[in-house]
């Protein structure tokens, strides 16, 4: 079982089940929204996130019709995305926030045309 936390530790959770997927994305409002490069993150059926404590600290934002980003509303952490509307059921979380290790096998790349000039990959 994997479990995570924010960067403040009031948000924390445990993934019951493997991720389907892990993914980078590189699209501007992912960048924007962690303040990085890209954002990686985990897949996972909503009905496998248990959170420990903490869900009444998230606090959200619609970065578009559909999409729901929650975060930690004390330290900020990315904590989930969903209302993909092709996934309903699933939630991606970021995979840095992991506790436990967990290596994928592969790593999708979504909106690599958009991804910046100034992070290099192999
Ligand atoms: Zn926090
Ligand atoms: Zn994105």
């Amino acid at each position: 079982m994997h479990r995570g936390s924010c960067l403040c530790g009031a948000v924390t959770f445990e993934l019951h089940g493997e991720p389907s997927m892990v993914s980078h994305c590189h699209c501007s409002m992912c960048r924007k929204g962690h303040g990085a490069a890209f954002a990686t993150y985990l897949s996972i059926e909503k009905a496998k996130v248990r959170f420990l404590s903490g869900e009444d600290q998230l606090t959200s934002y619609n970065s578009s019709s559909s999409i729901l980003r929650k975060f930690c509303r004390t330290c900020g952490s990315n904590v989930e995305w969903s209302g993909h509307p092709d996934y309903p059921d699933w939630v991606s979380i970021p995979l840095a926030l992991l506790d436990t290790p967990l290596v994928p096998e592969a790593i999708e790349q979504f909106y690599a045309e958009a991804r910046v000039p100034w992070c290099a990959f192999t």
